[in-house]
């Protein structure tokens, strides 16, 4: 009898585990519990916007949709300047209710890859054009803004329009990778330093891959192409170089946005691909990075290293990941790619939600 009974608990677990569905979105996830949104307002803050108003949105001014999404209310405001439009000069926008669906999408897929959120509230807020440039970064939201300064005068105008594909993507990928989750900065002072490659590289690729799932599917193959090019471009010029030396080459802030700074991001990206790759030939995928970077790291406010990161590939895996990555971060090995990217699926990948 005993052992029917427990057999049937294992049972029980086992189809609670298999039978977990990616978009029923009342799961709660880690942890299951959820703080104030007020509390993620500290010093990793980082854009032009004045971090204590900034999420405070204005009815009047804003039309807004939100959604519960694991526990968390998802809110994105869009400045009324833009309803009824389809155009930012000359670019093509979308309506806010397409934009906040994608959003909502958005949230969702990076939940996934991280296996929870924290926050009771996460907000995406898009300025009007007359406002700050610039986007605004943290633990509970992004605003977006004007993108064009005389720095970037060739950029599309605002980080609304629909040509800045991933870019939305990507930076709410950092409110977890970057913001939660942070690394601990080392003495060079640089801007950049080897555990970028984590960072910037995860969030472009995951970037990719979520407006790919959620926008269209060309994007992340156009993407993943263009990071590609960059490095072919490079390979056999004085910017053939390591993830390590990009960092160092580029040096102390701020971002210049040059070729060393695509390069870099590019290379790094490519590194999440190759090491998503091998993961996937043994099993598992990308996602038990982040989720134990999360875990460990995002949810205890404890910083990482690339010891870390090696560590966790190494316990995850029984395998030794300190030569693969060695490889492609500290020299410039050619990278085996020919043209494509293989669009790898993650277990706990969702792309629709309902
Ligand atoms: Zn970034």
């Amino acid at each position: 009898m005993l052992k029917k009974i427990i057999l049937i608990i294992m049972l029980i677990n086992y189809f609670q585990f298999t039978g977990y569905a990616c978009d029923d979105l009342s799961l709660p996830g880690n942890p299951s519990t959820t703080i104030d949104w007020h509390e993620g307002l500290d010093d990793s803050f980082q854009g032009p916007d004045n971090p204590n108003t900034v999420f405070e949105i204005d009815e009047n001014a804003y039309v807004t949709f939100s959604k519960i999404i694991h526990g968390t209310k998802v809110l994105v405001a869009v400045h009324k300047d833009f309803v009824g439009k389809s155009e930012i000069k000359g670019f093509k926008i979308p309506t806010p209710e397409e934009f906040s669906e994608r959003i909502f999408k958005t949230f969702n897929h990076h939940w996934h890859v991280f296996g929870g959120y924290p926050y009771d509230r996460y907000t995406v807020k898009i300025k009007p054009f007359s406002e700050s440039s610039g986007f605004s970064l943290s633990k509970i939201g992004v605003a977006f803004g004007k993108t064009t300064d005389e720095n970037t005068p060739n950029f599309p105008p605002h980080g609304y329009v629909e040509a800045l594909e991933g870019f939305v993507q990507h930076e709410m990928f950092h409110s977890w990778l970057g913001k939660l989750i942070q690394y601990e900065p080392n003495e060079s002072g640089n801007l950049f330093q080897l555990e970028t490659w984590v960072v910037e590289g995860g969030a472009s690729y995951y970037g990719d891959r979520s407006a790919s799932l959620i926008i269209r599917k060309s994007i992340y193959r156009k993407l993943m192409r263009q990071k590609l090019n960059s490095y072919k471009k490079a390979l056999n010029t004085s910017l053939d170089l390591s993830v390590q030396a990009l960092v160092e080459k580029i040096g102390p802030g701020p971002p210049a946005n040059d070729n060393t700074q695509t390069l870099l991001y590019a290379r790094s990206t490519i590194v999440n691909y190759l090491l998503d790759e091998e993961l996937t030939k043994l099993g598992f995928d990308l996602d038990i990075l982040m989720k134990r970077l999360y875990e460990d790291f995002g949810l205890t406010n404890k910083k990482w290293t690339q010891n870390d990161i090696v560590q966790i590939l190494n316990n995850e895996t029984n395998k030794d990941f300190s030569k693969f990555l060695n490889k492609y971060l500290l020299t410039n090995s050619k990278f085996p790619i020919k043209r494509n990217f293989k669009f790898l699926k993650h277990a706990a990948q969702c792309s629709t939600i309902d």
